[in-house]
């Protein structure tokens, strides 16, 4: 296909896309979550129809992503001729119904990839291990995975109430979502953890027609972050490397670090070309500009820090601080967090 072909195919989409979403969504996703940034590159993105739970659009040739913020990070399914290959599971209570809902494109999935071990993108590992042949995990996630079963319980038996009565398919996923309270109850940390391991920098998988490339650049989000690259469809699912139009979650118990994050960021925007979409860990889709802006807030965020820092300013009046690279994000709740984190990270890195 030639370029200028799909410029035209993609400028047709992106008008269905648009349309699509505000007709269907109810304002979940709302028209400002589409930048006109975004929407310049990401213009594969069509609406499915109705039915389905969750809010699935086409990222690019064969891939489906799960674009929702209310039910855990953004799920990705590549699909094959005969196998598919699901990139993040959510939370317990939607694993069974993201399974049904990815195989409706027409494989079943196989293969299964956490982007790093946080329990919004592994919970429905514990549903899904058996019902699939490979679960994948980067090395350093599974022990912080084996770790989380109290989590893991303490979502499935909440999550009945997780399930939004306004949505269509309501009823299948509430049933789904109380299977796995029952399942809950003989689940052991083993049930969670990954059988195959990311060990290097960069892996190739393919699973049926599927070529995907996993990348882990170093400790960023956390220490177990993985990138998968879905090669032939130029679509990049980030994990939490990006969180789009949201404040980032730092989480110092996983080794989150403010440096590497940008450097790692560094490496991806690099994979990327003009056309390059990007699946985000949560918000909307986005493009090498989405990343671009998610590198100048850890950039921005660490400058700042480091000046509070450098003038003595307290630990508490530095999280208290909002700089205009944060204005109008999302996340708010998380803020101070962020600061904090790094207010720790700059003076570890003054001392050391
Ligand atoms: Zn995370």
């Amino acid at each position: 296909m030639t370029q200028t072909q799909r410029i035209g195919t993609t400028r047709q989409a992106r008008q269905v896309s648009r349309r699509g979403f505000l007709a269907t969504t109810g304002g979940l996703i709302g028209a400002a979550a589409f930048g006109p940034t975004a929407l310049a590159r990401a213009t594969t993105a069509t609406r499915l129809g109705a039915g389905t739970y969750f809010p699935w659009v086409q990222v690019g040739k064969g891939i489906h992503a799960a674009i929702d913020l209310s039910s855990g990070g953004n799920v990705m399914v590549a699909t094959g001729t005969s196998a598919a290959v699901m990139v993040d599971t959510k939370f317990p209570a939607f694993a069974a119904a993201l399974k049904r809902e990815a195989e409706s494109f027409g494989s079943t999935v196989t293969h299964v990839i956490n982007t790093h071990h946080h329990a919004d993108h592994t919970g429905g590992n514990g549903v899904l291990k058996g019902e699939v042949d490979v679960l994948m995990a980067h090395n350093k996630a599974a022990s912080r995975i084996e770790g989380q079963l109290a989590r893991y319980v303490g979502a499935a038996r909440g999550g009945p109430r997780q399930i939004d009565p306004e949505r269509d398919s309501f009823e299948t996923v509430l049933e789904e979502a109380q299977v796995a309270v029952e399942q809950s109850e003989g689940w052991t940390a083993k049930d969670f953890v990954p059988d195959a391991l990311i060990t290097s920098e960069r892996e190739e998988l393919t699973v049926d027609n599927i070529d995907l490339v996993l990348y882990h650049f170093g400790p960023a989000h956390t220490d177990n972050d993985v990138i998968v690259h879905a090669v032939e469809a130029n679509v990049l699912h980030t994990g939490d490397l990006c969180f789009n139009g949201l404040h980032p979650f730092f989480d110092s118990t996983a080794g989150v670090t403010c440096r590497g994050w940008s450097d790692v960021l560094g490496e991806v925007i690099e994979l990327c070309d003009n056309d390059t979409v990007v699946v985000p860990g949560h918000g909307d889709i986005t493009d090498r500009d989405g990343l671009k802006t998610q590198q100048q807030y850890m950039d921005q965020l660490w400058e700042h820090v480091a000046a509070e820092v450098a003038k003595g300013t307290a630990k508490a009046d530095v999280e208290a601080m909002s700089w205009s690279f944060m204005d109008g994000l999302g996340f708010e709740q998380i803020r101070s967090r962020a600061i904090g984190v790094v207010y720790d990270e700059v003076t570890a890195a003054a001392d050391g």
